[in-house]
This record gives structure tokens, C-alpha cells and sequence, in this order.
């Protein structure tokens, strides 16, 4: 009866993906090529954004959008206790003191009103940011998060490495792509393989602003610009009829290499063309394992939706109060996995981190520790077989109903 082991996330390769990689290894272009544009021009297309930036990956897209809008050592940015660390380690690499917020219980989410909590008991540097996590792929609500960001002023970077292809209604009853920063200034995607596409390493940042977009694509090959209005050292800069020199380039501060390599942008705009139907098929496991589990009559809760979104399903995370059951979570995953099952904490809340735990006073998660230590991720993935399901909700709740 087994068929290898379910991991909780993983890619879905197929020959077209294939074929495109090995297409860009026989051009002239391995990076810095026109496959990168593509995949700017296909993601801004699927998630409805004017200006996109690839990159080396999430946590680099993180502090690409911490050095664009300077977040630095003179400010402080606000972060929600349940994500993943690069969220709270990447603006704080940049200089930015670390503001963690609580979530809300049930979803994980950051909410205004978690928000505003966190900006009414701050005392310290001056507030410039906020990262809203769509967790699971879940949307945050981002028109109540913006009104309240706009109050202080803050910049709003949604952190949607969860999220791609999420949708929510605003209040006017409008359809908004998560994406396309409606209500935020930025917005941050990893296509690591366990996230909904798949480019080895990578990442993008969307944008409405053609500014913001400048300075990030600067900020991601050194902060080099080759554009002589933007030149300082005129003597070197020019030759002595004043025509720019031909190899002349300068930076205005330091940066990185956080480029995309076309290799990975082509297997990325491969996975693109699928992106819709490879959400729907996770909408779909998601639905046969509610139906699995209510059947089953497994102590677990799902966590609620959020009225009028459509989520981005990276994870099938589902809640069980493990102080009521004689298992521990521990336990659980060891037998889960001894099954052949994969199971996952998203996430230990960052504060919690040795690093992190020091540094702020008056720290108060409790909804944040409450999700922790119900949440458990289930194995999904969009090539998933309905069988798969049947299994993981059959050990699941065999394990959750016996005391060994
Ligand atoms: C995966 C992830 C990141 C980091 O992305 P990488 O591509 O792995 O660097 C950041 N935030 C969240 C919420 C993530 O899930």
C-alpha cells in the first residue's frame, strides 16, 4: 500500500518546463537575457501589476524593498509574529528595528486592529513600514491594513510569497489581485519550488510605482547606472566634446548582485502558463480533504476564510488543540511521518528566535503563540492524486484517534 513518501510541498515539473530551460541553456543569454523580461512581462500580466522586478529569490526581493524604501537604521517596521524569518530578518539587515505584531488566532493574519495594537504600544525609533503576511496564501485584509498604515504613514510591503494568484473584494465591491498593490506599495513573491511556481531560487517584487520599480531594478545589479543624467563625477564621466564615455558607469551607494538568471526567469514563465490550473487543482485537494476529514470526525478545525477572498493555497494548514488530546504535535508528525506523510509548523513565531527574543520590550503574541501551537501543515501540491488525500486523512485522523 505505499506509494512513496508525500512530502508537505513540492514542485510540479513537466516537459514544457523542461524544454524552456533547455532552450535558454542553447541561446546566447544565460542571465541578463531577454528571458528575464518575459518573465517580468508574464507575472505582471497574471497577477494584474504594471512593474515587475525579478530577482534572486524572496528573502532578496525583502531586502531589495527595504534598501528602495529606505528602511534603515532610523526607523522601525512593523511585522506580524507568525511568518517566515526572512520577513523580519531582511528590513533588519537593512538597519530597520524589528516591531513584531499579534495575528489573528484562527487565520494567522495580521489584522488593523492587530496593527493599530502594535503602533499604539511602540516606543522607539519612528514607524516607516509594515509587512502584512498572506499567510497560506490566505489575503490579508488589505484595505483596512492600508487605512490604518495611511494614518501613520507607513509604507505597506505585502509579503505574498504564499500568495500568488490570491484575489480579495474590497468594500466598493471590487475585485482586487493580490499582486497588482491595490492597497500596498510593494508586493514580494519567492518562487521557491515548495511555493505555488517553482524556479530553483527566485523572486519579484510588483509595483504601481515607475519610481519605485527604477530604484529596485538599480538596487538589484550593484546600484550601477549607466544613465549620464544621473552621474556625478562629470570629469571622468565625459570625454571633451561632452559625449558620455562608453564604459562609464557609477554608484550613488552600494548594492548587490540579486539578478535572476534567465535559466531560472524561462523555467518561471513556463510554470506561469499553468499557474491558474495548478491553483484550482489546489482548491480541489483542499476540498476533498475537508470532505475526508469531516467524515472521518477528526478533532481538527480548518482555519476559516476570509468572506470574498480567493486564496493562494501554498499550504493546507489545519488547526487542532493539542492540549486537549492526549498527542502531542511531535508525536503526531512522527507517526505521519513514519507513514510516508509529510507535516510542517508554519511558523514558529519569529520573536521567539534567540535573536529576535532580546530585542523587544513589552512583547505580548498571545494569539500569535495560540496558532502556533494548534497549527499543522498537510501535504499539498497540485500533482497530488485524490488518492494522496484519502491516505493523509485516513492516517491522520487514525493517529489523532488512538492513544499510542
Ligand atoms: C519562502 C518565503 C520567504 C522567502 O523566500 P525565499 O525565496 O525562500 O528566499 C519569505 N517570506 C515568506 C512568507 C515565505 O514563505
Amino acid at each position: 500500500m505505499t506509494s512513496g513518501f508525500l512530502p508537505y510541498g513540492k514542485q510540479y515539473i513537466n516537459e514544457d518546463d523542461i524544454q524552456a530551460v533547455v532552450d535558454v541553456l542553447k541561446s546566447d543569454w544565460l542571465t541578463t537575457g531577454p528571458a528575464v523580461e518575459a518573465f517580468e512581462k508574464a507575472l505582471g500580466d497574471y497577477v494584474r501589476a504594471p512593474h515587475v522586478v525579478a530577482c534572486a529569490n524572496g528573502t532578496a526581493a525583502l531586502h531589495l524593498a527595504a534598501m528602495a524604501l529606505d528602511l534603515d537604521e532610523n526607523c522601525a517596521v512593523i511585522v506580524p509574529a507568525i511568518t517566515f524569518l526572512a520577513t523580519a530578518s531582511a528590513p533588519h539587515i537593512n538597519g530597520a528595528e524589528i516591531v513584531f505584531c499579534d495575528v489573528d488566532p484562527e487565520t494567522g493574519l495580521m489584522t488593523a486592529d492587530s496593527l493599530q495594537a502594535a503602533i499604539d504600544t511602540h516606543e522607539g525609533k519612528p514607524l516607516k513600514a509594515v509587512f502584512p503576511v498572506h499567510l497560506a496564501g490566505q489575503p490579508c485584509d488589505m484595505p483596512a491594513i492600508q487605512e490604518t498604515a495611511r494614518k501613520y504613514g507607513l509604507f505597506v510591503i505585502e509579503d505574498a510569497c504564499h500568495a500568488l494568484g490570491a484575489r480579495y473584494h474590497s468594500g466598493k465591491g471590487m475585485e482586487h489581485f493580490v499582486g497588482a498593490c491595490d492597497h500596498s506599495d510593494l508586493c514580494v513573491y519567492s518562487f521557491h519550488p515548495v511555493k505555488n511556481i517553482a524556479t530553483g531560487e527566485g523572486g519579484a517584487l510588483t509595483t504601481t510605482s515607475p519610481s519605485i520599480d527604477q530604484a529596485l531594478r538599480k538596487l538589484r545589479s550593484h546600484a550601477m547606472t549607466r544613465s549620464p543624467e544621473d552621474w556625478v563625477n562629470l570629469d571622468m564621466a565625459f570625454d571633451e566634446d561632452g559625449t558620455p564615455n562608453p564604459w562609464y558607469y557609477e554608484i550613488a551607494r552600494p548594492g548587490l548582485n540579486y539578478r535572476l538568471s534567465d535559466i531560472n526567469a524561462a523555467l518561471g514563465t513556463s510554470q506561469l502558463k499553468r499557474a491558474a490550473p495548478m491553483l484550482e487543482r489546489r482548491h480541489e485537494l483542499v476540498g476533498l480533504y475537508k470532505e475526508a476529514l469531516a467524515t472521518l470526525d477528526a478533532p481538527i478545525r480548518f482555519v476559516p476564510q476570509r468572506e470574498g477572498t480567493y486564496s493562494g493555497l501554498h499550504l493546507f494548514s489545519v488547526l487542532i488543540d493539542f492540549s486537549r488530546l492526549a498527542k502531542s504535535r511531535a508525536k503526531l508528525m512522527k507517526q505521519l511521518h513514519d507513514a510516508g506523510i509529510g507535516t510542517q509548523v508554519h511558523y514558529i513565531p519569529v520573536p521567539c528566535q534567540p535573536y529576535f527574543r532580546g530585542l523587544q520590550q513589552n512583547l505580548r503574541i498571545p494569539s500569535a503563540n495560540l496558532y502556533y501551537e494548534q497549527t499543522l501543515s498537510l501535504p499539498l501540491w497540485p500533482s497530488m492524486r485524490d488518492q494522496d488525500v484519502f491516505r493523509v486523512a485516513d492516517c491522520l485522523a487514525n493517529s489523532l484517534r488512538s492513544n499510542l
